[in-house]
């Protein structure tokens, strides 16, 4: 039987990657002012250049959510003074001109304001299916990104849209936008380009990139 184990080898105790594509030894904490809550989709979880698990390892004030809906921002938190006025969602709009934070009726609200930021991890059509399976998310106010290069994956996970860049790299930018310091951007960016080589120079086939769960081995 081929297993995830047989196909790339050991994993890592602490990230469950493939030993190939641990950043384990990259990680740096950055503290941040601002929080970052990542609602993951289910079958994301085990994508090999998911960039999620980087940001929830790098910054202390980062929480990863995996599901397909909820009834708001504090339900997803499991907190209950959770003021969702001062907090946005990262999502794609092609209305808005980019690295701006907008709010009902298209008002312009000072990104340095924001307390927190969501973002819905996955592909492109998995980030659109919990946008639409939630629909408190474009009540928010809306973080828009004008992307100024290529998404770090580069050829190995192609995205629909240029401008479609990883969890990780709209988060570092968002939070630069939001006046964290641009340290914490270049720092994460970092480790993510880390993570995307090990994979290239591992030469891990694209088929075994993501196996189901039900091959994956039992964990002991
Ligand atoms: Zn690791």
């Amino acid at each position: 039987m081929v297993t995830r184990d047989t196909v790339l080898g050991s994993s890592c105790e602490t990230c469950r990657r493939p030993t190939a594509a641990c950043v384990c030894d990259r990680i740096v904490s950055y503290p941040t002012d601002r929080r970052i809550v990542i609602l993951q989709h289910p079958q994301e979880q085990d994508a090999l250049l998911g960039s999620a698990q980087i940001l929830v390892a790098s910054l202390p004030k980062a929480k990863l959510v995996v599901g397909l809906s909820w009834r708001g921002l504090a339900h997803a938190l499991h907190e209950e003074d959770v003021d969702v006025r001062k907090w946005a969602v990262l999502f794609p709009d092609r209305e808005s001109a980019g690295d701006q934070v907008a709010g009902r009726g298209g008002v312009v609200v000072e990104p340095t304001a924001l307390e927190g930021v969501v973002v819905l991890d996955g592909t492109w059509s998995k980030a659109k299916t919990l946008w639409w399976r939630n629909p408190w998310l474009s009540k928010m106010n809306r973080v828009t990104l004008k992307p100024t290069k290529p998404s770090i994956y580069g050829k190995l996970r192609a995205e629909p849209r240029r401008d479609y860049v990883s969890t990780l790299e709209s988060v570092a930018a968002a939070l630069t936008l939001c006046g964290e310091s641009p340290e914490i951007e270049a720092g994460l960016s970092r480790v993510f380009r880390t993570l995307v080589q090990r994979v290239r120079d591992a030469d891990i086939p694209p088929a075994a990139r993501r196996l189901p769960r039900a091959t994956r081995p039992p964990r002991s």
